[in-house]
């Protein structure tokens, strides 16, 4: 884009101020009087997509420096698979059952979601193959500023976390569960910026994990630890 889009949006409100002024000076008053109510509707309408328009056209911030949404030490398997969506990560544990476990927040921000996507089903610890239910079950979203954002589904219950909340790195925000459209319990994670999902980096290095063309799965250990046990 060329022009800065505040420019764009003040010869907009000057373009629509001339052409109200130069039609005022040739109507009627009650013609007058309904002009003016239009100029004014047509500024509020241009103010209001400045404010949301505006923030859209921003460039983004630099990445956080995102941890794995997993308790601290604990080394995690990251997988993938075709169909699944580019990006998008499923979290199992190595070692233990998944059912129950902690999920972190990857880094420091404010709750934007947290809730029920799709429906919850029916899987539980007491009856794992139970009804599936649709979209992401329980889920939480976190705004981390400068328009990245994580996103964290299928838990076991109602978040712990409620929107608008603001959280720590490594505080826990839910439960590894089944809800929504999950076969097995896990955690399906993303990582986005604006309204592109982006690959998952973790401790400043990328995971790997680009495409859903095939299955791939690696392990990594968890280093989101309280800041005096990060290495
Ligand atoms: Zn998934």
């Amino acid at each position: 884009m060329k022009h800065a889009p505040s420019s764009y949006l003040e010869s907009l409100v000057v373009g629509a101020w001339l052409t109200a002024s130069a039609m005022l000076g040739r109507v009627t008053t009650r013609k007058r009087a309904i002009l003016l109510v239009l100029a004014f509707a047509t500024a509020a309408v241009v103010i209001t997509a400045a404010f949301i328009v505006v923030p859209m056209l921003l460039p983004p911030g630099p990445r956080p420096l995102f941890q794995l949404p997993v308790a601290c030490g604990e080394t995690w398997q990251l997988s993938t698979y075709p169909g699944h969506d580019d990006f998008d990560v499923d979290f199992y544990p190595t070692e233990g059952e998944g059912w129950g476990r902690p999920v972190l927040a990857s880094f420091d921000g404010t709750v934007s979601e947290a809730g029920v996507n799709g429906s919850v089903g029916g899987r539980t610890p007491d009856n794992p193959n139970g009804p599936k239910g649709r979209g992401g079950g329980y889920l939480v979203k976190i705004d981390h500023g400068g328009k990245w954002q994580t996103q964290y589904l299928h838990l076991l219950e109602p978040p712990l976390v409620t929107e608008g909340q603001k959280v720590v790195q490594g505080q826990q925000i839910g439960r590894l569960g089944s809800t929504g459209n999950s076969g097995f319990p896990h955690l399906h994670y993303e990582q986005r910026r604006g309204w592109e999902k982006m690959e998952t980096y973790f401790d400043g290095q990328p995971s790997g994990i680009t495409t859903d063309d095939r299955e791939y799965t690696l392990k990594l250990k968890s280093n989101n630890c309280p800041a005096g046990a990060r290495k």
